[in-house]
């Protein structure tokens, strides 16, 4: 399905209008209303912040274990040298002037009976409804000899901020003519299409300073986002498919998925016959599950991550807790900042609703992801979404992938808008 963008805006227009522009303001009736948001990545800042919006005499407590956020979007951008690390910090200052109460602490317990979570200082926060957006858990144990210390030398680098500069500065360290070795994870997991403009990114570094070097990806799986228009920047930036390519992409049909890691030795294990290599840099992107809270809680099932009804994403397992972001199961919006950012807006809606005693309107959900493959070289697929049935389903005609053969000016365009998108859902998000 090719996007047609004049298509797209009108019915995200349309979206936009139920969910934003004109959103709906629900007075509560009686007694202060008390919600508690753990989590102030993009979805639970987003929550608190139209909670808020929606009915100001909620009483709103966000709950954030870091005094700063990173985004990951644009993240790949810092691997590449093209952004500082900087500029994709967030402060909660924006948080706090919609009368948000931030509460900087780690939720360690969730008692759904008492309707009552403690954070790592032993405070006890109680609340009415509550909100988690915890982002994902890297599952380490599905990788032999990879752990959250040996992540220190092989960084995932799947949660911006410090990993993120340790991955910078191997690379900056590394010599000409080394191999990056990428290990993408299999399916469901953050950022569909991250590991993959994460190898554009690099290749886009090394192409510049150290043209003599590669970039290995392992994958887990046999196809993935954007595929189509990932290899045909590849092959139209990095030599793609030809002897001298700086990419290789190897899917687990050819050996691709990562059994075991040795930092040590810098080594990786793939595939049936266990191929060993080795290489100067190693990112490894273990598979997810929900973030920890979420799943010491009981809120994910034996998926490892967390059913929700998708009208209200209020819990399937534990009522008046709702589950957005990452760590839900909202097939089949991906899991992504966008993603995350609509579905706060959505449950915002749901809980102000729900305190209030009114029946929840019928909602809709947007997505967009952009990827940055080289200079003056983006792609993107869109859509916009409605329930369907248990489904969140995408809108026939509304969405789509950047054209295969678009112009070089339409695929410099694509940078433009993946930057404005990047301010626009950090202000809309954050502030
Ligand atoms: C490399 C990369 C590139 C990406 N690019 C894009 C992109 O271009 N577009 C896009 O839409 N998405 C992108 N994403 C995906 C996007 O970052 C995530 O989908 C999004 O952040 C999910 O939001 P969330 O609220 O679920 O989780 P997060 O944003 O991760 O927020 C979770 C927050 O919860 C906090 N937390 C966790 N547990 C606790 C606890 N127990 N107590 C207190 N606080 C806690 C964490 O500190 C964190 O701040 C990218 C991801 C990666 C890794």
């Amino acid at each position: 399905m090719t996007l047609n963008r004049r298509h797209f805006l009108q019915v995200t227009a349309g979206a936009t209008a139920a969910g934003v522009v004109g959103f709906p303001h629900i007075a509560s009736s009686a007694g202060t209303k008390k919600v508690v948001v753990i989590g102030g990545g993009t979805g639970g800042a987003t929550a608190a912040k139209y909670l808020r919006m929606a009915d100001p005499s909620i009483e709103v407590t966000l709950i954030e274990a870091e005094e700063y956020h990173y985004t990951c979007y644009l993240s790949n951008e810092v691997l590449s040298g093209d952004r500082k690390l900087e500029s994709i910090k967030v402060a909660y200052d924006g948080l706090k002037k919609h009368g948000i109460n931030v509460v900087k602490a780690k939720a360690t317990a969730i008692d759904g009976d008492a309707k009552k979570v403690t954070v790592d200082t032993g405070d006890t926060f109680i609340y009415d409804r509550l909100i988690v957006s915890p982002g994902v858990s890297l599952d380490y144990s599905k990788i032999e000899g990879y752990s959250a210390e040996a992540a220190q030398k092989i960084p995932h680098a799947w949660k911006a901020g410090e990993q993120t500069k340790i991955l910078r500065s191997q690379l900056e360290a590394m010599k000409d003519g080394g191999t990056v070795i990428i290990s993408a994870p299999p399916n469901p997991f953050r950022c569909p299409p991250g590991p993959y403009e994460r190898a554009s990114q690099v290749a886009h570094y090394l192409k510049q300073h150290k043209p003599k070097s590669k970039v290995l990806i392992l994958d887990s799986k046999d196809k993935f986002s954007k595929q189509g228009l990932f290899t045909q920047g590849w092959t139209d930036l990095y030599g793609y498919g030809t002897d001298n390519s700086m990419i290789e992409w190897v899917p687990a049909a050819e050996g691709g998925k990562v059994i075991s890691a040795d930092a040590g030795n810098m080594q990786i294990i793939a595939g049936d016959l266990e191929d060993e290599h080795t290489a100067d840099v190693i990112n490894i992107i273990p598979p997810q599950k929900a973030g920890q809270i979420a799943l010491d809680a009981g809120l994910a099932d034996e998926s490892g991550w967390c059913p929700v009804n998708k009208k209200t994403f209020e819990s399937s397992l534990i009522p008046n807790i709702h589950v957005i972001g990452d760590a839900c199961i909202a097939t089949k919006m991906p899991k992504s900042g966008y993603a995350a950012n609509s579905q706060g807006k959505v449950v915002a809606v749901a809980v102000a609703a729900a305190l209030s005693g009114k029946e929840m309107v019928e909602p809709s959900y947007v997505n967009t992801c952009y990827s940055i493959i080289g200079e003056d070289y983006g792609i993107s697929v869109a859509a916009v979404y409605r329930l369907d049935g248990d489904v969140i389903a995408p809108v026939k005609g509304a969405g789509g992938l950047t054209p295969k053969d678009a112009t070089a000016e339409h695929r410099k365009r694509e940078v433009q808008f993946a930057y404005s998108w990047y301010d626009n859902i950090v202000q809309d998000s954050f502030n």
